[in-house]
């Protein structure tokens, strides 16, 4: 498993973790991409809870700050299924409108 990468908004750019880990657990890949264990940076929440749409999870998104679009959400009370399968260990799920640079790696341009 990769961890400790850099996650960025995919339109503005902005970092929004250096922690970020590939998940693997979810079988729908195309939905979530990558997890970190501490609260991204450059995001804000938004003001309601909801419930996640594939379980009974307890979720908040979070959007960017550069261009306010929804980059992923926080897991705020997993529900039982979740928490006795394993996978409270990372709470903030990024979607797939982020992507990650390695931190150790060189920064060749894309
Ligand atoms: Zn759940
Ligand atoms: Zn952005």
């Amino acid at each position: 498993m990769i961890s400790n990468q850099n996650i960025f908004c995919n339109k503005c750019y902005n970092l929004i973790s250096n922690e970020g880990c590939n998940v693997s657990l979810i079988s729908d890949h195309s939905f979530m991409l990558h997890s970190s264990l501490n609260e991204p940076i450059n995001t804000y929440n938004s003001e309601n809870t909801r419930t996640f749409d594939r379980c009974e999870c307890i979720v908040r998104d979070f959007l960017c700050k550069g261009c306010n679009q929804m980059l992923g959400y926080n897991v705020v009370n997993p529900c039982m299924p979740c928490y006795t399968g394993g996978n409270n260990g990372h709470f903030y799920m990024y979607l797939n409108c982020t992507r990650t640079k390695k931190i150790t790696g060189d920064v060749s341009n894309e």
